[in-house]
């Protein structure tokens, strides 16, 4: 089985080729021809859908793939790949009727899921898949998901929206309208807002910004004892972009963690291929209305 898979946000259209050798283990899914292009998203929706065409018409005539996987920025409908809400990243994507539009198109059995999801249940299956993951993802912002053990459909992964709990009362304004929010203090976003700097590795590297690097952790360790707490997971993961540099930071970060927390933390291992990775064990294993 040969999966064509797209990762589609308001920046890049990732592709790659995933081939499944036991749909069960995300371990055994091996993905090739990793590439991607410009979304070109200020261009409007009939430019957006034309990449997305020339991508997946790519992959397909260089792979002959037997379907397509699909995750995408956006909230979208499980079962039907319609997704329902997209901010001004994705011009014209709210009401895009994603799914049927690539069944129409290509004429192969094709899921379109949300990109975070994806994430979420790539990083869930690849690590411990009968436990119960908290997914943090430190990117622009800090997105979160609760990932459960079960049947992979719609409410196995539930948005736990844990950038947007309060850390500091009256503290940075948020996008959501609110006061000091979590992903004002736990982002790359805010790494770099408060170094002053586009490298973040400089935080961690760079004893002029030790207060900026403390601060830091000290703000993602409330997140994680706060998720600990709430939602008692048996894994922690984080990824994202800081996830990517961990090399710099993760054992410092773990050792001034709570016994609770140390036991539990693990960083994500997929990096910016978890999603077309999410989005290709969904596609084999999720329940679907409709494909
Ligand atoms: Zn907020």
């Amino acid at each position: 089985m040969k999966i064509a898979c797209l990762d589609v946000g308001g920046t890049t259209i990732k592709s790659a080729v995933v081939t499944v050798e036991n749909p069960e283990d995300l371990n055994s899914y091996a993905l090739g021809a990793f590439s991607f292009v410009p979304t070109e998203a200020q261009k409007g929706f009939d430019r957006i859908r034309a990449n997305i065409h020339a991508s997946v018409s790519a992959l397909i005539e260089k792979h002959g793939c037997d379907r397509i996987a699909v995750a995408t920025a956006g909230t979208v409908d499980w079962d039907s790949g319609k997704v329902t809400y997209a901010t001004d990243a994705l011009p014209g994507f709210t009401g895009y009727d994603f799914c049927k539009d690539l069944k129409e198109t290509f004429s192969l059995p094709s899921t379109v899921i949300n990109d975070a999801t994806a994430a979420a249940i790539a990083e869930h299956y690849c690590g411990n898949p009968d436990g119960r993951d908290v997914v943090l993802t430190l990117g622009t912002g800090l997105g979160s998901a609760l990932v459960k053990p079960g049947v992979l459909n719609a409410d196995c992964v539930e948005d736990l929206h844990l950038g947007h709990i309060i850390l500091h009362e009256n503290g940075f304004v948020c996008k959501c309208g609110n006061r000091g929010c979590a992903e004002q203090y736990v982002s790359a976003s805010a790494l770099k807002r408060d170094s002053s700097q586009n490298d973040i590795s400089l935080v961690f590297t760079e004893g002029k910004y030790a207060k900026v690097k403390e601060d830091f952790f000290d703000n993602m360790r409330a997140v994680v004892e706060y998720a600990i707490e709430k939602y008692t997971p048996d894994d922690v993961v984080i990824g994202g972009g800081v996830v990517e540099i961990k090399n710099l930071w993760w054992d410092d970060f773990v050792s001034k963690c709570g016994k609770c927390a140390q036991t539990s933390l693990r960083p994500a291992k997929l990096a910016n291929k978890a999603g077309v990775l999410g989005a290709a064990y969904s596609a084999m294993r999720g329940i679907f209305k409709s494909q």
